[in-house]
């Protein structure tokens, strides 16, 4: 019994529920929370999605594109570095006012603070747990090569 108990525990720790919720301090609203993670898991976020995912969305400015990340994006108070907050390296360039961070480990990218709204995060749809199948469909085009500010 107290061994079944204790496996129960561990499988709960090791694997947690991604669409787990969790109370809100400010008004005891309870928030859907989704949970992501870097290849090697040294980096892990959760993010707070009262509206879902919202829209999805790849970019051709001249750092998405070779990225190739499908993004989404939230306030910046939505999404938080649960650890490894010192295993992120941040990138950098043209304008400054854009945050690209990558983890320094398996370099890969998890999220940025947006030039065009500095009030969000954007992060990538892939790191998120048990991401439903995206319909390539509705994926939205951003323009950002066309923008000035995102050349270099
Ligand atoms: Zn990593």
């Amino acid at each position: 019994m107290v061994i079944a108990l204790l496996i129960d525990i561990y499988f709960q720790l090791v694997s947690p529920k991604t669409d787990t919720f969790q109370e809100n301090s400010r008004g005891g609203i309870r928030m859907p929370i989704k949970l992501g993670s870097c290849h090697c898991r040294a980096v892990l976020f959760q993010i707070t999605l009262p509206n879902g995912m919202g829209e999805l969305r790849r970019c051709n400015c001249s750092i998405c594109r070779k990225k190739g990340a499908i993004m989404a994006s939230v306030p910046i108070d939505q999404f938080v570095v649960l650890s490894g907050i010192e295993n992120l390296t941040l990138y950098q360039w043209h304008t400054k006012i854009a945050k690209h961070y990558f983890c320094k480990t398996c370099g890969i990218y998890t999220h940025h603070l947006r030039r065009s709204a500095p009030n969000e995060y954007a992060f990538n749809v892939a790191c998120i747990e048990d991401m439903d199948e995206i319909d390539e469909a509705e994926i939205v085009q951003l323009n950002g090569a066309d923008d000035s500010a995102f050349l270099k």
